[in-house]
């Protein structure tokens, strides 16, 4: 602890929290310090007007979150009968003169606490039990029940609440009402220096938000509700400006970084490629070729993300910029996240590639590549070639897992990096990568087909450049999603089996996913059978509408040689169904492939559904997406399946997705590299917000760079992304 200010802040906590037993809790709750312990919110605020009447609890749910403010009664505390322990019931009652009792497991302190008369708030949750209510899993709100003391008379007075009483999230045995005491001690009693705002000041004015200690008071004793909603704007500003001043100075360091520059050639391959493409470009895919082609012409790495919905030609753009890199002498690496999908990207590559596809170095014609695809399914012999071609400089484009990063694989030169999914590379793999391009940084393009909104991009990939392939190539994709409740109509499987056996005779493929590999116990509450690839397989079979039908199984566990065998099989037409797992979900293409049934399709997120679905169909067919699904009609998960139902627009979607999800699932801490995920910022309510802060921590940075001025600010910043790079490792 050599920083004097970060010493005074232990001492200032251990003075705080004396209990070593308290200590050990808050440290489990990650409070280890005064900051995190100011910053410990309440999850909710219990506004006096509020309280729920005793009369009326018969009437709730079972599970329902009530709080009461009642007198307490009596406390009777007993050793339990089938279990070690105690169990202590507190009877209480309100001004209405209802009774209710209050029951507590293993906390033998109640009874010396809670002594008659004691007016008390309690938030609990309904239980009915034997006919009657009772209040469950109890705590109590106010500071331990204490008895406030008037200051003239000496007389005691009940506590009457009529402030909004937080409640905060219990941690061992820290209740809510203790976390409160020692919070608002900790506002008393710690030195002034200690509020210093991790927001500056002009920026404070700029947008009119509270300082930090009016936010702190704000959040932990509120005179009002109307005093929390005026902090919380100073909270996600807060969150945004640090997160943005990380990101800015990663995009610096990233700039600092050098890449071999590759020009490519004015009458090089890629000019080749291009004037024997049959097609035009895009225009997104022309914009997108401009950026990455000049990016990969200078000498900082380019750091690019390229998204766009299934089909909308990313795989092009990609190879149109490797092909820029081989015009350059150097090599480039096509990652994926597995074996299935990197074969699926080297055929087709190689197909797109055509006639400039060139078996090997010594068959090379003028504009020849040579593209290799290496897995671990390789023999020994085939293997170790590959390798030292790759060493020697004779193969130009290599595709492969994450795998390919590994210390075995030697590069003679390699230039850029395609990495197929939303995959962010952590401090080894960096690493890895810059000794495999001869101590540079290799150009990085990174592809997406999930697309994510413009705040959310500015907010998680606030580091990486972004390119949008906005529009399809060839039309839009006409694929009709149909919703099958099976729960209320069970029948209907038997028109979905016979549409995809209409399809097989007319030699139109159906692909089957399943949510699981192996066959599981029908669900415990409701009975629906939960089967697995090759049961659901052998069901479609024994349908006569099926009978004559192809079907075969495709799933990670196969050995990958069978895998590929299936796939190709798949893809020639010789199988009519396939059915599989999620392997499918990204990249497979087979045109001829119209149908999509998705079984248990409330196991799957938005995204993967949408995904799933893109598999299907060429542009301009007709072609259709079966949701199979034993979720009751009021359920969330239905509303999931019925929003993919009525819309195809990939964006549109992903703005549901991060509404109706937590927002750090869906953006996950390992894409941005915190710790934690937001805690105030919201990226689809706070888009002004986040846009102010990245303006303002650029100029922030440009005057005082290594924040120097905002001690607070810094501080902030370590405690939030502390752990970053250890996280990415363990993620990877
Ligand atoms: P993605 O990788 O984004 O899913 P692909 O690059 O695989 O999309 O492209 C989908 C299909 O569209 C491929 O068959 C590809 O050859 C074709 N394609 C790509 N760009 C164009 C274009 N500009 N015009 C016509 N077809 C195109
Ligand atoms: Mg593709």
């Amino acid at each position: 602890m050599h920083d004097p200010d970060a010493f005074r802040r232990a001492q200032d906590f251990l003075a705080l929290v004396p209990k070593p037993a308290d200590r050990k809790a808050l440290a489990k709750a990650g409070i280890a310090d005064v900051d995190s312990l100011l910053r410990y919110f309440p999850r909710r605020w219990v506004d006096p007007g509020t309280f729920t009447r005793i009369r009326g609890l018969s009437d709730l749910e079972e599970g329902e979150d009530v709080v009461l403010h009642v007198t307490v009664v009596s406390v009777a505390s007993r050793r339990m009968q089938s279990r070690r322990g105690t169990i202590s019931t507190v009877s209480v009652t309100d001004h209405e003169g209802g009774f209710v009792d209050a029951v507590f497991f293993n906390q033998p302190w109640i009874g010396s606490r809670l002594t008659e008369g004691l007016r008390i708030l309690l938030s609990a949750k309904i239980k009915h039990y034997r006919g009657r209510v009772q209040l469950s899993s109890p705590s109590l709100l106010t500071a331990d029940g204490r008895i406030a003391e008037d200051q003239d008379t000496g007389e005691v007075q009940p506590l009457e609440p009529t402030r909004p009483v937080p409640v905060y999230r219990v941690a061992g045995k820290m209740t809510s009402s203790r976390f409160h005491t020692l919070i608002t001690t900790a506002l008393d009693t710690v030195r002034d220096s200690w509020f210093e705002d991790t927001v500056p000041e002009f920026l404070r004015q700029k947008h009119t938000l509270v300082d930090l200690r009016t936010g702190y008071e704000a959040m932990h004793r509120p005179a009002t509700m109307q005093d929390v909603d005026a902090a919380r704007p100073r909270w996600a500003y807060e969150e945004a400006l640090a997160l943005q001043t990380v990101l800015h100075q990663r995009r610096k360091e990233h700039a600092a970084l050098s890449a071999s520059a590759l020009p490519g050639k004015d009458d090089g391959t890629l000019a080749a490629f291009d004037r024997a493409l049959p097609f035009d470009l895009t225009l997104s895919q022309m914009h997108a070729g401009v950026d990455i082609g000049a990016e990969l012409a200078g000498d900082v790495p380019m750091n690019r993300l390229l998204q766009g919905d299934v089909g909308s030609g990313k795989t092009l753009v990609a190879l149109r910029a490797m092909l820029q890199a081989v015009d350059s002498g150097a090599q480039a690496a096509m990652l994926a996240p597995t074996e299935v999908l990197a074969a699926q990207h080297y055929r087709s590559l190689t197909a797109a590639l055509g006639d400039f596809a060139a078996e090997s170095a010594l068959l090379r014609q003028e504009n020849g590549v040579v593209i290799a695809l290496l897995t671990g399914s390789l023999s020994t012999t085939e293997r170790r070639r590959i390798l030292i071609d790759l060493a020697i400089g004779d193969i130009d484009i290599v595709v492969g897992t994450h795998a390919l990063l590994s210390e075995t694989t030697i590069f003679y030169g390699l230039g850029m990096v395609v990495v197929d999914e939303q995959h962010r590379f952590g401090v080894e793999q960096r690493e890895a990568l810059r000794q495999k391009a001869g101590g540079k940084t290799p150009h990085t393009l990174v592809m997406t087909a999930t697309p994510i909104p413009r705040t959310a991009a500015m907010t998680v990939f606030g580091d990486l450049d972004v390119s949008t392939l906005s529009h399809m190539p060839t039309g839009e994709k006409r694929i009709t999603t149909h919703l099958v409740p099976l729960a209320r109509y069970p029948q209907w499987i038997q028109r979905v089996v016979e549409v995809v056996g209409e399809h097989a005779a007319r030699d139109e493929q159906t692909f089957v996913v399943l949510p699981r590999i192996e066959t599981a116990e029908p669900d415990p509450v409701t009975g629906v059978p939960q089967p697995g690839v090759e049961d659901y397989a052998a069901f479609l079979q024994s349908f006569p509408s099926l009978a004559e039908a192809r079907v075969e199984v495709l799933h990670g566990q196969m050995p990958t040689q069978d895998k590929d065998d299936v796939m190709r099989a798949f893809s020639a037409g010789d199988i009519d169904v396939l059915v599989a797992t999620t392997v499918v979900e990204v990249g497979i293409d087979v045109p001829n492939a119209r149908v999509m049934v998705i079984v248990d399709a409330d196991r799957f997120g938005v995204a993967q559904l949408h995904q799933l679905r893109g598999r299907v169909g060429r542009a301009g067919d007709e072609s259709l997406c079966f949701l199979l699904t034993h979720t009751p009609d009021e359920s969330e998960a239905m509303e999931r399946l019925t929003t993919v139902t009525d819309t195809l627009d990939g964006f549109q979607l992903a703005e549901y997705d991060i509404r109706t999800r937590r927002e750090g699932d869906v953006l996950g801490r390992a894409q941005w590299g915190g710790k934690s995920s937001l805690k105030h910022l919201s990226v689809l309510r706070d888009e002004a917000i986040i846009r102010n802060a990245r303006d303002d921590a650029e100029e922030l940075l440009t005057v005082d760079p290594s924040l120097l001025g905002t001690p607070a600010l810094a501080r902030l910043i370590s405690l939030i992304f502390a752990t970053a790079d250890e996280d990415l490792i363990e993620a990877s």
